[in-house]
């Protein structure tokens, strides 16, 4: 969602006359796009912030704070960096440019509250981009114990069915060949008589568009249609993000997540019935408040059954305003450090066997880019949504290519086109 937000402002400050540059010491403008989600992505932002309090004293560029820190913080963070120009928050963006313009006349200006004017114009796609994210609800209204999303971002609401069909559109018209359908909670959209299913037959039908994809599912609203509609389309990814958070029920229940276990396991069970061939992957915390030894046993009881592809593991770490800043006991740094080493160790080796086993197989592979690192090699994503490096000319960009899989590693495929 960030990255969608900044591609948002990118292009909105390109029409409004403003240049990139790849020189922070020339820059007129500095724009920090904030994630408040984990404490570790804010204290990353304040050590780049205290970092520009010499160029600010040198050149005096302004200096504007956007997304989900200055939601969560306010006009506070004035006096913590005196030397921010403004504040947005993420409901916010479309107000950058005059924020900017008032920075100028040496006004300090914040916004926070939605002007109704944001998400739109994602259909401006990023010179030369093949992908897209397309974000298609906003906000949460789910209040999930650990999570800071729904005091920084607004109520959930769906966008109208016909103006993301517009700009999904656009997009493929300006060369985007993958979209990825963005949502905290895709499978709550409901535009009238369209629900996720259906959205994602619609922007699947459209012609030119070569992969889609989604993100995020939440369990308690996923349905046995969405498998349905994957199924019978060879454009969807065969691809599930499934956040678990935690294999223990005692823990679901103080995370406020409303599943249990057997609830989880039986949608795994129904989605690989209808695609056998799913890749899916899974949100987990360790270390939640109260999470025994058996609790992590659990997680780690689970990861061994479902089998994941690959796992997006963070410590659990305290948020403003939420639920479970106020729970107790807490885990302390180092046992939630030794349950995600653990957890790894268990997972590394799943995925590892996971992408060999896809060696000697056939893949049809969208390329996406040239390789940097491995001159004559492409990078791309395999119908599974596996990242794969195919040898082969740069001409094969934005095309979709029988690939004969060689041999793979923990974290890539590597092949051949057939
Ligand atoms: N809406 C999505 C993603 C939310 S944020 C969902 O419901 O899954 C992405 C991930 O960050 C979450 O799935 C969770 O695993 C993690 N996360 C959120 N808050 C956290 C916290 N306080 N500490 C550690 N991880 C957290
Ligand atoms: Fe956070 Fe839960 Fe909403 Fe996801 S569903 S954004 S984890 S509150």
């Amino acid at each position: 969602m960030n990255q969608a937000d900044s591609a948002y402002l990118i292009n909105l400050l390109r029409n409004a006359g403003y240049q990139e540059t790849e020189q922070l010491e020339e820059a007129q403008v500095i724009i920090f796009n904030t994630c408040s989600v984990r404490q570790h992505a804010e204290e990353r932002l304040f050590q780049h912030l205290k970092a520009l309090s010499p160029l600010k004293v040198k050149k005096n560029p302004i200096i504007g704070l956007v997304g989900c820190v200055p939601a969560l913080y306010r006009e506070k963070l004035f006096g913590q960096f005196p030397f921010i120009d403004f504040l947005a928050g993420p409901e916010s963006l479309a107000e950058v440019p005059l924020l900017i313009s008032r920075s100028k006349e040496g006004v300090k200006s914040a916004v926070f509250v939605s002007q109704g004017t944001t998400h739109f114009a994602y259909h401006q796609a990023l010179k030369g981009n093949l992908c897209a994210f397309l974000p298609i609800i906003c906000g949460c209204n789910n209040f999930c114990s650990y999570c800071v999303v729904p005091y920084v971002r607004e109520k959930e609401k769906s966008r109208p069915a016909e103006q993301i069909l517009a700009e999904a559109n656009e997009m493929i018209r300006q060369g985007i060949r993958e979209i990825t359908l963005l949502g905290q909670n895709v499978n709550s959209y409901r535009d009238g008589e369209i629900d996720f299913p259906l959205i994602l037959k619609k922007v699947a039908a459209l012609p030119g568009l070569l992969r889609l994809g989604f993100l995020t599912s939440h369990p308690k609203d996923i349905s046995l249609q969405l498998f349905r509609v994957m199924a019978d389309s060879k454009k969807i990814y065969r691809h599930l993000h499934l956040p678990l958070q935690s294999g223990s029920d005692k823990i679901l229940l103080l995370m406020n997540r409303r599943y249990t276990i057997n609830h989880y396991l039986k949608i795994i069970e129904e989605a690989r019935r209808f695609i056998p061939s799913l890749t899916i992957t899974s949100d987990i915390i360790v270390g939640f408040p109260g999470e025994t030894e058996s609790d992590f046993e659990e997680t780690l009881n689970l990861i061994k059954k479902v089998e994941f592809d690959d796992l997006f593991a963070f410590k659990y770490s305290d948020r403003p305003k939420t639920a479970a800043e106020k729970l107790e006991p807490k885990i302390s740094p180092q046992v939630k450090e030794q349950r995600l080493a653990k957890l790894w160790e268990v997972q590394d080796a799943i995925s590892l066997r996971l992408n060999q086993a896809m060696v000697g197989k056939e893949s049809e592979v969208l390329l996406l880019s040239k390789s940097y690192k491995n001159p004559g090699y492409l990078i791309g994503k395999t119908e599974k949504e596996k990242k794969v490096l195919v040898e082969g000319p740069p001409e094969l960009v934005g095309r979709l290519v029988p690939v004969r899989i060689t041999s793979a590693d923990r974290q890539l495929l590597y092949g051949k086109p057939v």
